[in-house]
């Protein structure tokens, strides 16, 4: 069997092994310690928080079926949640989003499904790769543990565009397009209450400046403890990570606007965390969905070359594997 090393475990990583895994030998790198990538939750006490993507649409049949076998072992499900949508102007009347898509998340975790998807597939965790090359016209990989792993027929890279444009050494085609693509950043505050906050929605999203969305965690399947709150407030884009010293003010800043919007007092959480996403979105899509180069056996997928979502991801994946 061929082998073929894959970059990344987020759904476009997960999509490629799944699909690749009865014709090839594969194994995930991994930098962080769990799979999923922005598909991310986090434990604190007694709080779990999806700081990540906090839901994902499904909008085309192919990745409705791809995901059947997770829905029917019950590791995604729809969330049945109210929506509401604060406008600019607060004191006008709230608009309830009733007729938005199905949201999907994992369970009891955002990654539980891709992990369920994977669990055949040798996936090396916190195992971050700063280089890949040739030799003897086979893949190699350097890690930041000093091991050189491989040899690989194929390797794919499922990384936002800079992650992937870090891993070459040496000019290729590829580096000017993965070197071109901006990415937006933003931050993610996680707020647990120990007492359970009266609030009349599941989702918030805002017209705010700083503050994009407001998720009710706890609200969520498979979350539910009616003693607890977990929040998540997703920020729209920062330009750069804040130093410690501006931290305070701006997490300040979120709390205010947070409990203006929420109609709640946020302040009086009992822990809080705030996460930087410096790869968050893309700014504006390339006109390609995957980069392939059969001659040296390397391909290139993820969400930005499509749009910024889950889908995007499971979509780059599998128009990489027909031209494969
Ligand atoms: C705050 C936030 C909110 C979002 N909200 C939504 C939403 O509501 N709906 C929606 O559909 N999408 C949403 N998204 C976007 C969604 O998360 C992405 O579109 C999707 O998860 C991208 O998947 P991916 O596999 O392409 O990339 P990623 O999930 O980023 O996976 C890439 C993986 O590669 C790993 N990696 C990177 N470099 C290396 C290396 N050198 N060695 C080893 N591993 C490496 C990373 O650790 C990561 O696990 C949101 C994203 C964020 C951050």
């Amino acid at each position: 069997m061929k082998k073929i090393a894959i970059i990344g475990s987020g759904i476009t990583g997960c999509t490629l092994a799944k699909y690749l895994s009865d014709q090839f030998e594969i194994t995930i790198f991994e930098k962080s310690r769990g799979i999923g990538g922005r598909l991310a939750t986090r434990r604190n006490e007694d709080f779990t928080f999806d700081h990540g993507v906090p839901f994902f649409e499904v909008k085309t049949d192919k990745f409705k079926s791809f995901l059947k076998s997770t829905v029917d072992d019950g590791h995604l499900k729809i969330w049945e949640a109210k929506c509401l949508k604060v406008k600019k102007n607060i004191t006008s009347k709230n608009l309830i989003l009733n007729k938005e898509e199905c949201k999907f998340v994992g369970t009891p975790n955002m990654n539980s499904f891709l992990k369920n998807l994977v669990k055949h597939i040798d996936v090396k965790l916190n195992c971050k790769i700063t280089g890949v090359f040739k030799s003897n016209n086979l893949w190699h990989l350097n890690s930041t543990n000093n091991h050189v792993y491989g040899s690989f027929d194929w390797i794919v890279i499922c990384t936002p565009a800079y992650q992937a444009f870090e891993l070459f050494n040496e000019q290729n085609s590829f580096m000017p397009k993965l070197k071109k693509i901006k990415m937006y950043s933003s931050y993610s505050l996680m707020l647990g209450f120990k007492k359970r906050l009266d609030l009349d929605f599941d989702i918030l999203h805002t017209e705010n400046d700083l503050v994009k969305n407001i998720i009710v965690n706890s609200n969520k399947p498979e979350r539910n403890n009616h003693q607890l709150t977990s929040l998540v407030i997703n920020t729209k884009f920062v330009s750069k990570k804040l130093c410690n010293s501006k931290k305070k003010v701006f997490i300040k800043n979120i709390l205010n606007i947070g409990s203006e919007m929420a109609k709640a007092d946020l302040h009086k959480y009992s822990i809080s965390d705030l996460h930087f996403w410096k790869y968050a979105e893309v700014k504006c899509t390339p006109k390609f969905d995957h980069l392939i180069n059969k001659s040296i056996s390397l391909g290139i997928c993820g969400d930005w070359m499509m749009g910024n979502n889950v889908e995007s991801g499971f979509l780059s994946a599998t128009s990489f594997i027909k031209k494969m």
